[in-house]
């Protein structure tokens, strides 16, 4: 039987199955790393299981293809002229889902990076790479002000409670000179 699809769509459509490796999000990734950046890769554990995480900067990436999530005002979001209903649809349904994907990880204190594929091609790799690493880095940050913010509210509770504990005591000492231990 004769294939029906030719060697470079077969291509294409594999590569859209094998969403996480996309060459788009595999740029991205190498560029981060390069600048030392260390992540963990669609990890499952978390919503919509984001294609990059940073745990340490608590602030995941998504790499968003321009079509299928509906990129406002790209020119690779064009809705085909042929089922345009269903292709309106489909988007759409996307669109909700990562909003409220994107909720969830908030929820969890997690920041949300959205990077379009179409700010990863070439001319633009370099511009949007360092946004979003800006972008990282002010996220890490906040997230390291939050975590000294608790640390130091955990550590005036801990002496508050010890302050008391000793008043207590000495209160108690007190009154037991003063009348005797009635045991
Ligand atoms: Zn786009």
């Amino acid at each position: 039987m004769p294939d029906l699809i030719t060697l470079a769509q077969r291509h294409y459509i594999m590569s859209q199955v094998h969403s996480s490796n996309t060459k788009p999000e595999v740029k991205l990734r190498h560029a981060l790393w390069g600048l030392g950046f260390r992540y963990r890769v669609n990890d499952k554990r978390l919503p919509g299981s984001p294609d990059i995480v940073l745990p340490k900067y608590r602030t995941v990436i998504f790499v968003h293809g321009c079509f299928w999530h509906g990129h406002k005002g790209c020119k690779h979001y064009t809705v085909p002229k042929t089922n345009t209903d269903f292709w309106v649809a489909k988007v759409r349904r996307n669109q909700e889902r990562d909003q409220e994907v994107w909720r969830k990880l908030e929820a969890k204190g997690w920041n949300v990076i959205i990077v379009w594929e179409c700010e990863l091609k070439k001319s633009r790799l370099q511009e949007t790479v360092a946004h979003v690493s800006a972008e990282i880095k002010a996220n890490g940050t906040l997230h390291q002000q939050r975590q000294e913010e608790r640390r130091t509210e955990r550590e005036r509770r801990r002496i508050e409670r010890a302050k008391e504990k000793a008043e207590l005591e000495a209160r108690e000492k007190e009154i037991s000179k003063k009348y005797g231990s009635v045991r």
